[in-house]
């Protein structure tokens, strides 16, 4: 089985500098068939060097070069962050141009980043924990344009607390409810490897909420490492493969045109 990694940054997200065509050299040795990039489309965001976006006209045209001339197949991916104030814009946006693939991510919310730090201030644990949960589950209610929800539980990548992992089944009943929107929509969630190469140590989102997604008829599962280096490509998914196995998860997707596919594990 050869999976694609599905969650992968090129220098045309602002946080990376990672060359396409070296992404390609790897995908050829790893005997895949294609590359999914899933560049930042980020909306309202409060990070000034998020806020230019990428000229999806010269993306598109650019990559069409690179797949003739490495003659290796390109699929376009987007991962969007999700505002709720501006819901009609990543519509008309994701309207104007034929990804293949859409990941719905949550970077911030109430005006505050996660990243920068200031979306926790004055919040206990909880409280910040379960504000992130609500806003994703405000996406989830009223957004449906997506494949896969991103990094699900990817708040705790960045909160200022020295243990910041969480009781899952503190936060069961509106992670349920996320996931089982998610489910009915027909929408799927990425594992996001990522947080293996942290302190973290741990898929986003974490195993129980994985297994969680199965057990309430959730099928469709896609890994990404959340790449932003060259040498990050595919990245932990051999062990969130063989995580599947284990809790008998025996098919992964994939996505063109929009389109579900599945592959045997
Ligand atoms: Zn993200
Ligand atoms: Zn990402």
């Amino acid at each position: 089985m050869i999976y694609t990694d599905h969650h992968v940054h090129t220098y045309y997200s602002p946080d990376s500098k990672a060359d396409i065509k070296e992404y390609i050299r790897i995908a050829k040795e790893k005997n895949q068939d294609f590359v999914m990039f899933t560049d930042h489309m980020d909306f309202g965001g409060t990070d000034p060097e998020f806020q230019e976006g990428i000229d999806y006209k010269k993306y598109f045209k650019q990559m069409k070069e690179i797949e003739e001339e490495m003659e290796f197949k390109i699929r376009i991916g987007v991962e969007i962050g999700y505002e709720k104030n501006c819901r009609s814009q990543i519509e008309d946006f994701l309207s104007r141009y034929p990804f293949d693939y859409v990941i719905a991510s949550i970077h911030y919310g109430d005006g505050f980043d996660f990243y920068l730090g200031d979306f926790f201030h004055g919040k206990t644990q909880y409280e910040s924990y379960l504000r992130y949960f609500e806003i994703q589950q405000d996406m989830v209610e009223n957004f449906v344009n997506y494949d896969v929800l991103g990094h699900l539980d990817f708040i705790v990548r960045y909160g200022p607390f020295d243990d910041k992992n969480y009781d899952f089944e503190t936060f069961k009943p509106i992670i349920d409810a996320i996931m089982l929107k998610a489910i009915n929509e027909g929408k799927g969630i990425e594992i996001n490897t990522s947080g293996l190469r942290e302190p973290n140590d741990t898929f986003y989102p974490k195993n129980q909420v994985i297994e969680r997604y199965k057990n309430l008829g959730g099928r469709i599962l896609t890994i990404g490492s959340d790449s932003h280096f060259n040498q990050q490509y595919g990245s932990g998914i051999l062990k969130a493969v063989d995580f599947l196995k284990t809790i008998g998860v025996n098919e992964i997707s994939t996505f063109s045109q929009r389109k579900e596919d599945r592959i045997k594990l």
